[in-house]
């Protein structure tokens, strides 16, 4: 991994600190993308402390001029990109009270918020920085999704997720998942590999205490989509090695 570089969105804590500091573990440059950037020096001067090549960049996935000085920044220093994870998301709807939540009541606001900071943005800077992952010789891209994006575990009663419904998260992790098809296609014949990950679910300010998962856990399914050899896959939804549904 020496040599190579890395760029994590919402870097700064939770499951992207866990997999920036995996992946520099493995001899990587991680560079953070963290909309405080006060709290992103932070973290990378953590890593650092750690023996860890880190950086940190101002990135806020929603506004355009933070994803252009993202290109701006890896074109000059480096030139190329290596791994792209598209980790920064957020969760709105149980921060508010529940019966405004259903899928029959949650506002546009919400849904347009959600979708704003889940999907457009993250489509927006992966189609930017696009042209510096062609230029590495195994260019590999890591969309961090939800379970709960999976429309085929919706509609399975007997699946765990069953009863958690959350239309604009759930959504958005769809279209997210949507667009890890497409541009796998679009790649197929590249070198770059395109893939979801579910992290699981982890002890994070999103996950909740009572999540199942420790972050080190939750760092690894971005950390092996990142890193999967030359003949991986492409196109694919994963928790840890196990394949999940669309
Ligand atoms: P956290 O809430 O702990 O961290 C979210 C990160 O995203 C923070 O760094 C946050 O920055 C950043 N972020 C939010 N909005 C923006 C924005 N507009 N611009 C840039 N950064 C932003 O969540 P997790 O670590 O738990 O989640 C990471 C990813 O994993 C998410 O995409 C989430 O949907 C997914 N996931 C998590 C699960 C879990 O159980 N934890 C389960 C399934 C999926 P800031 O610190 O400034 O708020």
């Amino acid at each position: 991994m020496n040599g190579k570089v890395a760029f994590i969105t919402g870097g700064n804590r939770g499951i992207g600190l866990e997999t920036a500091r995996q992946l520099g573990e493995l001899g990587a440059t991680v560079v953070i993308g963290s909309r405080d950037l006060e709290k992103g020096k932070v973290a990378a001067d953590t890593l650092r402390s750690e023996g860890i090549q880190a950086e940190c960049i101002k990135l806020d996935v929603k506004l355009a001029e933070d994803l252009q000085a993202a290109y701006t920044f890896f074109e000059q220093r480096y030139g190329k990109l290596d791994m792209l994870i598209n980790n920064a998301g957020i969760q709105i709807e149980i921060e508010d009270l529940a019966p405004i939540n259903e899928t029959s009541t949650v506002s546009p606001a919400v849904m347009r918020e959600t979708f704003d900071a889940n999907f457009f943005s993250m489509v927006e800077l992966t189609q930017l920085l696009l042209p510096l992952i062609r230029k590495s010789s195994a260019g590999r891209i890591v969309n961090v999704s939800s379970a709960l994006g999976s429309n085929t575990l919706h509609a399975n009663p007997d699946a765990q997720i069953y009863d958690v419904k959350l239309l604009a998260y759930d959504s958005s992790k769809a279209a997210m998942n949507t667009f890890t098809t497409h541009l796998a296609h679009e790649l197929k014949d590249t070198p770059i590999k395109v893939n979801s990950a579910y992290p699981g679910w982890v002890k994070t300010p999103m996950g909740g205490k009572y999540a199942d998962m420790d972050l080190e856990d939750g760092g690894k399914t971005s950390v092996m989509l990142a890193t999967l050899p030359s003949d991986g896959p492409t196109g694919k939804f994963y928790h840890m090695d196990t394949e999940l549904p669309w």
